[in-house]
């Protein structure tokens, strides 16, 4: 192991919850303790997580008390479709990371205190969660130069749309564009690395022809915020703890929360699917014309192993 500037205990922690490199194969799950948290590595720039559909109930690890406890339902079918459907489309494997336990036992998107209440197997998952997180975006940095990532979630919302999560909430997102586009905002987005490094006008980005809102729009679901709803409705998720820790424009890392609505979209297996078409096809927009990156097109040799199946 080579020693790394990193100093002591941050040090530490960091490996301790990394697996090595070399262990890890495109498509090919490794665990964390327990199995609460797997994580498929992959080749594109592109990192999906899914904190709230896991499943799992074991009986020594007490239920939280705090916060939310309800799972988002079939998001952990809804990740693992989308990567099935973008590997399927682009010849190459995103990089995905589940949380299997139930969110009773461990809110993978909440700061330490909140997300575990104390107990110790649940502690470990989550610096396992967030451990494989960032050893994915690392590795993306490493071959591409950026890492992209989706934290994907599912809301009851009254509004059925997809809601974007780009750290900015909808009082911010009813600012006048000209402010949207000033540092004091740009520093606070998740999208800060692509403004920065790609010259493009942070509202663009946010609800613009090119946001990733409008290409939704354009594939057949309805989103927010997009060209046909900048605002958001009010209640609507910003975008959570994952996100705000590891979408740093300083490590090369952009991204957004994704909270898909239920009816049409992640009720039943067949929506989910043509969710993941539509997404994948409006990444395939997105990463070309604001990233200059080309996710691939289907392969003639795409790898026959399958991805692992948590249990619906
Ligand atoms: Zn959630």
């Amino acid at each position: 192991m080579k020693k790394t500037i990193l100093s002591g205990l941050t040090a530490l922690l960091v490996l301790a919850y990394h697996v090595d490199a070399t262990d890890l194969q495109p498509g090919t799950s490794v665990f964390g303790s327990r199995q609460f948290i797997e994580y498929i590595p992959g080749s594109l720039p592109l990192v999906i997580s899914a904190p709230h559909g896991g499943r799992e109930r074991p009986e020594d690890i007490a239920d939280r008390i705090n916060g939310v406890t309800d799972m988002d339902a079939n998001t952990q079918e809804l990740a693992n479709t989308l990567a099935e459907v973008i590997l399927a489309e682009t010849g190459k494997y995103p990089h995905l990371i589940v949380c299997r336990l139930h969110r009773s036992k461990l809110d993978a998107n909440r700061r330490l205190q909140d997300a575990v209440e104390g107990n110790p197997d649940a502690e470990k998952a989550w610096h396992e969660h967030h451990g494989f997180i960032e050893q994915a975006c690392q590795d993306a940095v490493a071959k591409h130069g950026f890492a992209f990532l989706i934290d994907l979630h599912g809301h009851g919302h009254p509004d059925p749309r997809v809601e974007l999560g780009y750290l900015h909430d909808a009082i911010d997102l009813a600012d006048c564009t000209e402010a949207l586009d000033e540092a004091t905002y740009v520093q606070r987005s998740s999208l800060r690395w692509i403004v920065e490094q790609h010259g493009i006008r942070h509202s663009e980005l946010l609800y613009g022809s090119r946001s990733l809102g409008a290409l939704l729009e354009q594939a057949g679901f309805p989103s927010t915020p997009s060209l046909m709803k900048p605002v958001p409705s009010q209640p609507f998720f910003r975008g959570g703890y994952t996100v705000a820790r590891h979408c740093q424009a300083d490590k090369n890392v952009t991204g957004l929360q994704i909270e898909a609505n239920r009816p049409r979209l992640r009720d039943t297996a067949e929506n989910r699917l043509r969710f993941a078409l539509a997404l994948t096809q409006s990444l395939r927009t997105y990463f070309k014309i604001n990233l200059g990156y080309e996710l691939g097109t289907p392969s003639a040799t795409l790898p026959t192993a399958p991805l692992h199946r948590a249990a619906e």
